[in-house]
């Protein structure tokens, strides 16, 4: 697992998708470049969440509301307050860790047996293999899931109560090691604010203390009521976001996955009180359902409800996706009442409600969020993607099987070799699909090393351009997953790659 992960990180950067940040400068721990591949890739997915989100849904509009906000917005939203991490130090190693964070890999080590159980029996059994019973009988496996369940629930509680010193109980009855050295001597644990301060103004006297902002969903909060108005909204409505965000996470760890600067894609859907149930239902189908549209694989997903509640929120699941270091979470819907908008009505002293004409009555309505980071979402589809595949042939290729809607360079064209007009004719190809889609001219090396290059770059079409291509004005067109090469029209090409790539 380990080994793999390390295998998408180098990947990451040798085919130009992922750059740590300032690395001539021996790099900044946790903030990361999107390299030219990969800043195509996240526009991708960005864009596929903002078609299914925005333009398919008439009652959802979208916004990009600024970074910078005003100082009382985080009091407000309960960041200044609440935002924490509960810290822990190991007194013999020095180091600093999540301490929720650090119950949570002992959960998921647990858990990890249970699949290694599952695993064996599945060679054991073959078809007649029912994991479903499997699961729901086999004592160890029982034993197992019940264990992870109470620590989860303990943790949850404990949190829910920021009864600090029974996180700290719990991880000396479990007996949670240093992860780096092995020692057990912890210090008690703290809370620690994740927002990041800045200040706005020149002169040291009179700058006022900002946070870059930790989430996108208070610039949502603070515009409902101009959103409201001038949209001319009816309840049920939403309104959408994408946007940078900024955590002072002081355990980031695990590539993309935990940065201090990310961007994120958020929904507030706001609803009438006491239909938020229906809503979360909703939301989180709607939300399985994009992710699964990808074509990831089913099993990779799977819904965490929540036993400890943020202080915002009634309800909530995370949809879980499973990254080469396990399960964790890639989205969260949230049911948030009317906590936020309540708070800045408190705080701002304006109505932030809604005049329902079916009720004949105003009121702050409730919130149904669905939230996710772009980065996780881009670790998610590229760690799967990444696969070393054994050919018929005896020899191994490593490909990138990026879904192609949501890959970065859609084809590449190549001359078979290097004269006899052949180039020309390629560029000529490549002048025409450039309007429609992002392509790549490449005629360096064998045409083999160039379809390898590709496969690994993500690449889902190849366009071959040979001597025949002058005679008939037919290429080979190469797919990317299968390897299979078919001899098409030139003027077919533009409909061929469109009937995959579009979204
Ligand atoms: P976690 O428990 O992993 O810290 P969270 O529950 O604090 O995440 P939310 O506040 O619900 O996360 O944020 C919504 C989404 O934003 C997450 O599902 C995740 O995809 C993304 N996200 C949150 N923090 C980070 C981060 N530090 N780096 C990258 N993405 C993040």
């Amino acid at each position: 697992q380990d080994d793999q992960f390390k295998k998408v990180i180098a990947h990451a950067k040798e085919y130009g998708y992922i750059f740590p940040s300032s690395e001539i400068y021996d790099g900044l721990s946790a903030v990361y470049d999107y390299a030219q591949n990969g800043v195509e890739l996240k526009k991708n997915i960005r864009e596929y969440w903002w078609k299914a989100m925005v333009q398919m849904n008439d009652n959802i509009v979208g916004i990009d509301a600024s970074i910078l906000m005003h100082p009382t917005t985080w009091k407000a939203s309960g960041h200044v307050d609440a935002f924490n991490d509960p810290l822990i130090d190991n007194k013999d190693s020095k180091k600093r860790y999540r301490a929720d964070v650090l119950v949570e890999d002992y959960v998921a080590k647990i858990e990890a047996k249970i699949e290694k159980e599952v695993t064996k029996a599945a060679k054991r059994f073959g078809d007649s293999f029912d994991k479903e019973q499997f699961l729901a009988t086999n004592p160890r496996v029982l034993n197992y899931a019940e264990q992870a369940k109470t620590i989860s629930k303990r943790l949850g509680q404990s949190l829910e109560k920021e009864d600090l010193a029974d996180v700290k109980a719990l991880i000396e009855e479990l007996e949670i090691a240093d992860p780096e050295t092995g020692s057990k001597n912890w210090t008690d644990v703290k809370q620690f604010n994740l927002m990041f301060g800045t200040k706005l103004g020149a002169s040291a006297d009179h700058a006022m203390d900002l946070y870059l902002r930790p989430e996108t969903a208070q610039g949502i909060f603070v515009n409902f009521l101009n959103v409201l108005k001038t949209g001319r909204m009816k309840i049920p409505f939403g309104i959408a976001q994408t946007g940078k965000a900024f955590r002072n996470e002081i355990v980031a760890r695990q590539f993309i996955f935990r940065m201090r600067e990310f961007e994120q894609m958020e929904m507030q859907f706001f609803i009438k009180p006491g239909t938020q149930m229906h809503w979360y239902e909703h939301w989180k189908e709607a939300r399985l359902k994009w992710h699964l549209s990808l074509g990831l694989g089913p099993d990779n997903y799977r819904f965490h409800d929540h036993e400890k509640l943020a202080h915002y929120a009634d309800a909530a699941t995370d949809i879980e996706f499973r990254f080469p270091f396990g399960f964790k979470e890639l989205e969260g819907i949230h049911s948030r009442t009317d906590f936020d908008l309540a708070n800045h009505e408190k705080y701002s002293n304006k109505k932030l409600q809604y005049f329902d004409p079916e009720e004949n009555k105003s009121y702050v309505p409730y919130v149904l969020e669905t939230s996710i980071g772009i980065d996780r979402m881009f670790l998610a589809v590229f760690s799967n993607s990444l696969q070393e595949e054994e050919l018929e042939n005896g020899t191994t290729r490593t490909v990138l099987k990026i879904p192609a809607v949501l890959a970065p360079t859609k084809a590449a064209i190549l001359p078979l070799v290097k004269k006899d007009g052949l180039p020309e004719v390629a560029k000529e190809i490549f002048d025409d699909l450039k309007w429609d889609f992002q392509v790549a001219y490449d005629e360096k090396d064998a045409v083999g090393r160039r379809y390898r290059r590709q496969d690994a770059a993500g690449t889902p079409f190849c366009i071959t351009v040979d001597h025949q291509t002058r005679e008939d004005q037919t290429v080979t067109i190469r797919h990317r997953d299968t390897m299979d090469q078919k001899r098409v029209e030139i003027k077919q090409l533009n409909e061929i790659i469109g009937q995959e790539v579009s979204m």
